[in-house]
């Protein structure tokens, strides 16, 4: 629920491209870098939210994680759903792929949109690299959206 006067990319794109080559859960920095809950939310609360950058423990980006599909045991390492257990689960094993930020509705959407236009690529490339054989289930799916035919092995 971003505020409508969201980050300016120019001001931030040199961190936000460090944080994109981490291999570590980028969507905490992300959220900090946002411009925080926007003041048309429906939330029930006397406090003044406008600004609040927290995790809203939504677990949006642990559900989504690609490396927490393909290894769900992560999963039982903490029954918490926040940016800090997805960190916790993640380490240094992450893909890259970006989902956690595109689905966090704390990060602006002009980060989510830099995202999209700029890392498309990387994306699927971090993703190819992390997949072993078994993992047949992306590897039929990025063919498929390619448009290519997969040769056999
Ligand atoms: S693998 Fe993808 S969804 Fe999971 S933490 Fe890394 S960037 Fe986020
Ligand atoms: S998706 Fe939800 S749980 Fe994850 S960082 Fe954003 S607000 Fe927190």
């Amino acid at each position: 629920m971003p505020n409508t006067k969201q980050t300016d990319i120019a001001a931030i794109r040199n961190i936000l491209e460090r944080i994109l080559d981490i291999s570590e859960s980028p969507v905490p920095r992300c959220r900090l870098l946002s411009s925080g809950f926007g003041p048309s939310h429906t939330l029930k609360v006397k406090e003044e939210l406008t600004g609040t950058r927290a995790c809203l423990g939504c677990g949006n980006c642990i559900d989504i994680c690609s490396l927490l599909a393909r290894e769900p045991a992560r999963l039982k390492r903490t029954a918490q759903r926040t940016s800090l257990a997805l960190e916790t689960m993640v380490g240094t094993d992450c893909d890259r792929c970006y989902q956690c930020v595109l689905s966090c509705p704390q990060v602006d959407t002009t980060i989510k949109h830099f995202i999209v236009k700029n890392r498309s690529i990387e994306q699927m490339r971090h993703l190819l690299a992390h997949l072993q054989p078994t993992d047949d289930y992306y590897l039929d799916q990025f063919y498929e959206e390619s448009g290519n035919e997969r040769k056999p092995d």
